[in-house]
């Protein structure tokens, strides 16, 4: 691996992923044409790769993460890292079924430094690289129509609600999605949050995460009963 920074082209290239997604794609489609997506700096980023979302397409519940981790990059899924069996536990505790489930990230680029060695250290995406990769997620939302969708953590919510997004005010609040979309959010912690916050923190943190899930579940049991699906992407506001 080469060494190489997040720092300069990446803070100024970002523009937008929209030239690079197709329209009228299906999910498989739209996957293989983010492959090549140059939509900002992120793509020049030494050995990594895009990393799409996945899931049934007809999935009625999707979370919507940062991005990919170390792991996820290396394994081209979502959510397979430490992160993501967090997450895992988490699902099953409110009843949840992953497989049942789209998962997919705001931004689809592991933004990282060199640390030591070969090690690559996580950065927060900038909100330059939410916004060029948005079309990205209103493309897979748009076509799941999912009747909840849970975002999980400041990143997720930023690019789905904006930027007066809040994780600590509005965690488990059920929230209306764009007028006509027939979607409900519910924002809760990242689970990489919960893995951040020392052992005797921990287990509270998690059954946080576990109460925000399932009241999601139980929000999805009652919208899919009573509602159509939607028609319109929760980001298309
Ligand atoms: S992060 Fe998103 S917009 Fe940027 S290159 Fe990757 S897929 Fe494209």
């Amino acid at each position: 691996m080469t060494t190489q920074s997040t720092d300069g082209p990446t803070r100024t290239a970002a523009t937008s992923a929209a030239p690079w997604v197709p329209r009228g794609a299906d999910l498989p489609t739209l996957a293989a044409a983010a492959a090549s997506c140059a939509g900002c700096g992120l793509h020049q980023l030494a050995d990594t790769r895009t990393v799409f979302g996945e899931g049934p397409p007809d999935a009625r519940m999707a979370l919507v993460g940062e991005q990919p981790g170390d792991i996820e990059d290396r394994r081209g899924r979502p959510f397979v890292g430490p992160a993501g069996k967090l997450l895992d536990r988490a699902l099953h505790e409110a009843g949840l079924d992953r497989d049942q489930l789209y998962l997919t990230n705001a931004v689809k680029h592991f933004r990282y430094r060199r640390g030591a060695g070969p090690r690559r250290i996580h950065q927060t995406p900038d909100a330059a690289h939410v916004r060029a990769c948005r079309p990205w997620l209103a493309a897979e939302l748009n076509l799941i129509r999912p009747a909840i969708v849970v975002i999980l953590g400041a990143t997720a919510g930023q690019a789905i609600i904006g930027p007066s997004f809040r994780v600590t005010r509005m965690r488990g609040q059920l929230l209306p999605g764009p007028p006509g979309s027939g979607a409900q959010l519910l924002a809760t912690l990242h689970p990489s949050a919960v893995l951040r916050v020392d052992p005797p923190g921990r287990d509270a943190a998690f059954a946080g995460l576990v109460a925000d899930l399932a009241k999601a579940a139980t929000a999805l049991a009652a919208v899919t009963a009573q509602e159509p699906p939607s028609t319109t992407s929760p980001t298309s506001a």
